[in-house]
């Protein structure tokens, strides 16, 4: 039965993929190409257990799809079963409030949304180019990341600075993580019933890491802006902080106000304040060992965590659950419980230890007997997500 579906994240020197069968219910194959652009690009595939490694004698997007219908063919039962190809985009700016068959009109809209996504939207658009180039026959859908959040109010989105940017400039706040959002609030809906006429708080902390408020059913706020660099303190973007530090940044190194924005990128958040790593594992375990950059670090993730959960609280009637989610958010005992004491004045807690032996990979309800708040661990499922949507759109 034709019912897999090829998911593909393109990036512009990755390109992760996997095959999901049984409604996405099974990963048949995954894998990433990697270091595409350069001479030393590989591609990797995950399949029954075992790693296989291929060095690409020619490191283009092209080449690393070529690899995996190469792949394909040497599989045919999984190639007879492919129904069609679903593609996670970072940014569909306001031309597009859900997933979408992909024509060309709709490669072009991905291209025009570029400016604000310059390294993701382009290799997306090529993604989507070499795909139909190589596999003709499988009709492709395009999965965004900002959609989930076109239900924004005007006075959440619009930036308080002069209308025509936003009318002439489309100069908005977007949000991202959409689709990991989207599967968590219907994921809630089957384990907490009525939960899509409630108000959710979701923390999706990973990497990248943003908030969202989820009022019945639908994003009412979300702390990520016209680009990820907004809200959380990040891996190693800095992320809300007073504008003016741009400016005062690229005075005191002397350079231009790009470079600056790439310190704020690239070399701050846990990263920055902590001198160490990006990475919460790393991090807890130098704090064990008795680092105080590296408690420091993980301290301000977290009050910074809790007070863009805060602030997106306040477009909802009632915060009936909070939703830990992502690499971090599922993982990390303990960020999640000093968020969580930062929270203390909404009547949010939860019980210390079902958050200290929290089973890993498992959804689960942590809160404390006085919590007002449901709290719970959701691993998030973005490539289930797309797999769906393109099985719904490719239905039609
Ligand atoms: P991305 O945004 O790249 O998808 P992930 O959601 O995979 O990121 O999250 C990566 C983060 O999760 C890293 O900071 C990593 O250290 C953290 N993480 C993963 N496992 C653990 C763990 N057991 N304890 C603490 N942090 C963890």
């Amino acid at each position: 039965m034709k019912d897999s579906i090829l998911v593909i994240n393109c990036g512009s020197s990755s390109l992760k993929f996997a095959i999901l069968a049984n409604a996405g219910q099974e990963t048949l194959v995954e894998g990433i190409a990697e270091r595409l652009g350069s001479d030393e690009s590989s591609i990797t595939f995950k399949f029954e257990g075992q790693k296989n490694i291929i060095q690409l004698e020619d490191g283009s997007h092209k080449n690393a799809v070529a690899h995996i219908k190469n792949w394909l063919s040497s599989h045919p039962i999984i190639e007879s079963s492919l129904a069609g190809i679903g593609h996670r985009v970072v940014h569909g700016g306001e031309n597009f409030s859900e997933s979408a068959l992909i024509n060309q009109n709709v490669i072009d809209s991905i291209k025009e949304c570029a400016q604000f996504a310059p390294l993701h939207n382009p290799a997306h658009a090529k993604g989507m180019e070499v795909a139909f180039e190589l596999f003709p026959g499988l009709p492709q859908v395009a999965v965004f990341d900002t959609a989930f959040h076109q239900t924004l109010a005007p006075e959440q989105y619009l930036y308080p600075i002069p209308m025509h940017f936003y009318r002439e400039n489309h100069f908005r706040k977007y949000g991202f993580h959409g689709t990991s959002y989207r599967y968590i609030s219907q994921r809630l809906a089957q384990i907490a019933k009525g939960s899509d006429q409630q108000g959710v708080l979701v923390a999706h902390l990973g990497n990248g890491a943003s908030t969202c408020a989820i009022n019945k059913g639908l994003s009412s706020d979300t702390s990520m802006g016209i680009t990820p660099l907004e809200g959380l303190m990040m891996g190693t973007r800095s992320g809300s902080l007073d504008p003016s530090l741009l400016s005062f940044i690229s005075q005191a190194e002397n350079i231009s106000a790009d470079a600056a924005l790439d310190i704020l990128n690239k070399k701050s958040g846990l990263l920055g304040v902590s001198e160490i790593s990006n990475d919460c594992r790393t991090l807890e375990e130098a704090m064990e060992s008795g680092d105080p950059r590296a408690k420091l670090a993980l301290d301000m993730f977290a009050a910074r965590t809790a007070k863009h959960l805060a602030s997106v609280a306040t477009t909802l009637e009632s915060i009936d659950h909070l939703v830990f989610t992502g690499g971090i958010g599922e993982n990390s005992s303990y960020l999640r419980q000093v968020i969580c004491n930062h929270l203390k004045a909404l009547n949010i807690g939860i019980n210390s230890t079902l958050n200290e032996n929290a089973p890993r990979g498992e959804t689960i309800n942590i809160s404390s007997d006085s919590s007002n708040t449901n709290v719970w661990i959701i691993p998030t499922n973005e490539e289930l997500m797309i797999a769906l949507d393109t099985i719904s759109l490719i239905q039609h």
